[in-house]
């Protein structure tokens, strides 16, 4: 009853699944902070930057009475971007069950530490699942079509293996209408290597982040590898402690063709804020979140480590194939 490939697979299926269990367990266990803690963080400008970005993506792409998907949704940090968009409708997902509590009690208005306010004006449906692993189709036929899909610093965790990375695209576009939008956030794997090569060893950092990558990483083979699978540990203070997956733009470009879903445009986060910072309501915004990100000294903006943290990400805008069916 040997069956080699068999094993092998289940192997990997198991490996994998163990993964995603840790990313899981990381993120269900940060609980929410109170308003002082979270001023208190060493990266508190760069939260506010990567709001910032979020905020601007979600300004440029979603309309008016959108329904809207948010892949990986966390504890909700976005529903109030979605609000200030006056989407008609809200679906989100995550596998962290503590992060989609917490997104709960946001979206009901019971806790919010951030801000007390009026319950948001759209209704919403939220999910604990594996984006990467469930066929979302099934689960969400009442809810489709959507106009916005967003994947906010969250895709590269369906790296792992090909069949996750083919899942969360295949879900993506199943779920979203012809001519809708995907828009997201994810490590900019160009950054990550160059700073790899430049490195002594196989980790990088500074006060605020280190990346390691495992031994069986070293540049030599990276370069023959396959483009999914390589795992490299991810530390950012007071944020994030856990495995992650090295997502080269390219083959995520032409994968993403596959499934329907055609680049609109991709850019590294410094590039990102140097354009938008051009438009003075951007500019605007960013004064009103509280974060600046031309990398200068001053407290009141990020620190050279935030802001090459900053560097470390890219954000990315898709389109569904096809004719969009409203105006
Ligand atoms: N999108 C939120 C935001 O921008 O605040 C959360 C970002 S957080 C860095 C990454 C999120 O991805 C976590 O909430 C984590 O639970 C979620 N995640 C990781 N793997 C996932 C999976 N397989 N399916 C669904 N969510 C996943």
């Amino acid at each position: 009853k040997h069956n080699p490939e068999g094993d092998s697979q289940f192997l990997e299926d198991e490996s994998t699944k163990i993964f995603a269990r840790k990313v899981a367990e990381h993120y269900s266990a940060r609980t929410n902070q109170t308003l002082e803690e979270r001023e208190a963080s060493p990266i508190i400008h760069l939260k506010k930057l990567n709001n910032w970005i979020k905020s601007v993506l979600i300004q440029l792409y979603a309309r008016r009475g959108d329904a809207v998907l948010d892949l990986a949704c966390g504890k909700g940090g976005d529903l109030i971007k979605w609000d200030k968009a006056k989407v008609g409708y809200y679906v989100g997902v995550d596998i962290a069950e503590g992060s989609i509590e917490d997104c709960r009690t946001r979206y009901n208005g019971d806790a919010d530490h951030h801000q007390r306010r009026k319950k948001f004006t759209f209704p919403a449906r939220l999910i604990c699942g594996d984006c990467y692993e469930a066929r979302l189709d099934n689960v969400l036929a009442d809810d489709a079509p959507f106009d916005v899909c967003s994947s906010q610093f969250a895709l590269h965790y369906s790296w792992s293996t090909e069949a996750r990375a083919r899942r969360a695209l295949a879900n993506i576009s199943a779920l979203l209408r012809p001519g809708g939008t995907l828009i997201g956030t994810m490590p900019d794997a160009n950054v990550i290597i160059k700073k790899l090569r430049e490195a002594e060893g196989l980790a990088f950092g500074n006060s605020v982040y280190w990346i390691r990558f495992d031994e069986e990483f070293s540049e030599k083979k990276f370069k023959s590898s396959s483009p999914f699978g390589i795992k490299y540990k991810f530390h950012l203070e007071d944020a994030v402690d856990c495995p992650e997956w090295v997502v080269p733009f390219h083959v995520f470009k032409s994968l993403a063709e596959e499934y329907d879903l055609e680049l609109v445009f991709a850019k590294n986060s410094h590039e990102f804020v140097h354009e938008y910072l051009k438009k003075p309501e951007y500019v605007d915004l960013m004064r009103r979140l509280g974060a600046l990100g031309d990398g200068n000294q001053d407290k009141s903006t990020l620190s050279p480590d935030e802001w090459e943290v900053a560097y470390l990400y890219l954000a990315f805008v898709l389109k569904k194939r096809g004719q969009p069916d409203r105006t």
